[in-house]
């Protein structure tokens, strides 16, 4: 199973994606994931990335294909579930081309629709690890001792793109760039599910199971 899963920053596609990927043994593959990860190892594409994570700005296309390409071409993993990628047109057309050499086929695309009221708040409150990249919420889900990491100890942070303007831009360039990507999803043949994201972690979970076990 190959899906997609859509939303705002903040609507909850990296903790729905992990939920997936451990239930179905899949393989999670966040772009962001990615190039924080980078960023981490101090390589020259991370430092290159960063000009942009911390404007809110889109990493430039061809670098984002070229990371998506490498772990593709490399795993064995029986799916994929895509968080925060595509984001353009120009991706969404390379993911298509990179799928069909590979032999594999887009099975759903799934929206998480959360307001902007609820997506600022989560993100003002959104606690990260910076070692494992766990998620954390500071009022809804708070990790066992305060400032650490329940999987790994690390002290966790408030990501620099969840600073109150820079999530102002994100969700700008979310609205104009990757929003109209839902349209181009629909004239293809793969579902697209658009779920209401702004409800408990558990709810949308088992919306989630259901629409896609169908
Ligand atoms: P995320 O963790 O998905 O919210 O991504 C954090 C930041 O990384 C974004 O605001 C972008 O600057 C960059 N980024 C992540 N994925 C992509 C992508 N598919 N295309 C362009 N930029 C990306």
């Amino acid at each position: 199973m190959d899906l997609i899963l859509f939303g705002a920053p903040g609507a909850g596609k990296g903790t729905q994606g992990a939920l997936l990927a451990a239930r179905y043994g899949l393989q999670r593959l966040s772009t962001g994931d990615l190039l924080r990860d980078a960023l981490g190892r101090g390589t020259p594409l991370g430092f290159e990335a960063k000009k942009f994570m911390d404007a809110g700005e889109l990493v430039p296309d061809d670098v984002i294909l070229g990371l998506v390409r490498e772990v593709m071409e490399s795993s064995d993993a029986a799916g994929f579930i895509f968080d925060g990628f595509p984001r353009t047109v120009a991706q969404a057309d390379g993911l298509a081309a990179l799928m069909e050499r590979l032999g594999r086929s887009l099975d759903a695309v799934v929206v998480l629709d959360v307001d902007d009221e609820t997506l600022v708040q989560r993100l003002a409150g959104r606690l990260s690890c910076p070692s494992c990249q766990a998620v954390y919420s500071q009022f809804a889900e708070p990790p066992q001792v305060p400032g650490k990491c329940d999987a790994c100890g690390a002290s966790l942070v408030q990501r620099e793109d969840d600073r109150p303007d820079t999530v102002r831009r994100r969700l700008a360039v979310y609205r104009e760039q990757t929003a109209p990507l839902i349209r181009h999803y629909r004239a293809l043949p793969a579902p697209v599910h658009v779920i209401d994201g702004a409800r408990p972690v558990d709810a949308v979970q088992m919306e989630l199971r259901t629409l896609l076990e169908q």
